[in-house]
């Protein structure tokens, strides 16, 4: 029985990758850096000459720097392309997609909606084969793993993530043939956890995908409770900041590693962990840049901005795109054999980020290490009101644990001053954002 299941999943398998296979082709030919570069260029160039030509936003800042002489692009200019924000796509929404786009197939996408209000993108078909293209890639070429045939449990957030294909019925089929259990991890309360607990045990996946802090809290969960877990071939992060204590008590619990997938809800899928722990970027479809304060290309080790230039959206150019993460840039060359270039670490959000009245930037991460692993703490959330004033929202188990309090309030000041206002509100509850995304930290100063 398992064997006629398994050919008939074969079979729709191969259906399903001649959809993208002549992307996933053109992905494998690239087999040094400079017939990367190469290819990057030559995508690049035909994406501004396209917008250019056909978006009235583009047309206007390409001209006042000059990019675009007699249909060929001055190549020194590229970096004085001005970002591209989420205000200005507001402001200029129209002005962005490309007079043209209805000659090709397209569909919206939404922007993630943790931030303000969502922004609807223009998408192109070939865009959609470029994602399931380099999806592929990264598994197959990346980690050696044909992830369309393997046994696979995903612990997901989003609704309209999981039912893409339309209509619920749709989906499951569709999950049947792809051999994949959907787990909603939009909302978890115990008993949910507890089922998805016995169900990945029975089913026995390979891979393990979902939210890092969907697969933390699962994780924490089956540690308090002394629950073993069935150890897969991998567990892969994504969607969320994976944050070391996340990864230390995920790799703990499955007892195997995790590798860590970078991507946004805008652009897709930006960068892929391989064994040695470095995020390869698809440079062959999202052109990333990390960038400091000035717009200048940090250098190997330093911090920045994450800024993308999508190369196969015609009906939308998303051309220096600021994503709104924040990254630090890591060897072009990795010992595993991939030639892409690498980051070394996604250090989260920018909004995850509490900053001080000098622009001094302290890491989300600091203040999560304060209530992580604490028995007390069900569920935290640290929000930067001002310069200095901090709201912790929590869920307790039981009671405060007072000594944790005081050494918590001691620890927020010393990095965010002696005069810090600290206040405490205990909650039922915290919400998950629209996304189905938790939130640790978060910073409501503008910047
Ligand atoms: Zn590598």
């Amino acid at each position: 029985m398992k064997k006629i299941e398994n050919g008939i999943r074969k079979i729709w398998f191969n259906s399903v990758r001649k959809r993208f296979e002549k992307e996933y082709l053109e992905i494998s030919t690239l087999r040094n850096s400079d017939s990367l570069n190469n290819f990057i260029t030559q995508k690049r160039n035909n994406l501004y000459i396209h917008a250019f030509n056909h978006c009235r936003y583009y047309r206007k800042v390409f001209e006042q720097i000059g990019l675009i002489q007699k249909e060929s692009v001055d190549e020194s200019l590229i970096d004085e392309i001005p970002i591209l924000t989420k205000d200005i796509i507001r402001k200029h929404y129209q002005d962005i997609i490309s007079d043209d786009y209805q000659t090709r197939k397209w569909f919206y996408n939404s922007s993630g909606g943790s931030t303000g209000e969502p922004i609807r993108l223009v998408q192109d078909d070939i865009y959609s084969k470029w994602g399931s293209a380099t999806n592929y890639y990264y598994f197959k070429n990346v980690l050696g793993i044909d992830e369309p045939l393997e046994k696979k449990v995903i612990l997901w957030g989003s609704e309209r993530d999981l039912f893409k294909g339309g209509m619920e019925y749709k989906a499951k089929i569709q999950h049947w043939f792809s051999n994949t259990i959907f787990l909603n991890s939009f909302k978890m309360s115990e008993q949910d956890i507890e089922r998805y607990i016995r169900i990945i045990n029975s089913f026995k996946p390979e891979i393990i995908r979902g939210y890092a802090g969907s697969l933390f809290e699962l994780c924490r969960y089956a540690e308090q409770k002394k629950i073993m877990l069935y150890s897969p071939r991998i567990v892969v992060s994504a969607a969320e900041n994976l944050t070391n204590t996340m990864r230390d008590v995920i790799e703990l619990n499955f007892s195997t590693k995790v590798y860590n997938f970078y991507g946004s809800r805008e652009v897709s899928n930006l960068a892929g962990e391989c064994k040695n722990g470095l995020l390869h970027l698809f440079q062959f479809w999202n052109y990333v840049e990390v960038l400091d304060k000035d717009n200048q290309p940090v250098r190997e080790g330093e911090e920045g901005r994450v800024v993308v230039t999508n190369l196969f959206n015609n009906s939308m150019p998303m051309i220096r795109y600021e994503i709104g993460d924040m990254a630090i840039l890591g060897p072009k060359i990795c010992s595993c054999g991939q030639i892409l270039p690498t980051l070394k670490k996604v250090t989260g959000r920018i909004t995850d980020h509490f900053i001080l009245e000098n622009g001094t930037i302290i890491h989300g991460e600091y203040f999560t290490h304060l209530f992580y692993l604490k028995d007390w703490v069900k569920a935290f959330c640290v929000i930067q009101e001002d310069y200095s004033k901090i709201g912790i929202q929590i869920v307790i188990n039981s009671t405060i644990n007072r000594l944790d309090q005081v050494g918590i309030e001691k620890k927020i000041k010393l990095v965010m001053g002696s005069n810090c206002k600290i206040t405490w509100n205990i909650v039922e509850d915290i919400p998950k954002t629209p996304s189905g995304k938790y939130l640790y930290t978060k910073s409501l100063i503008r910047r």
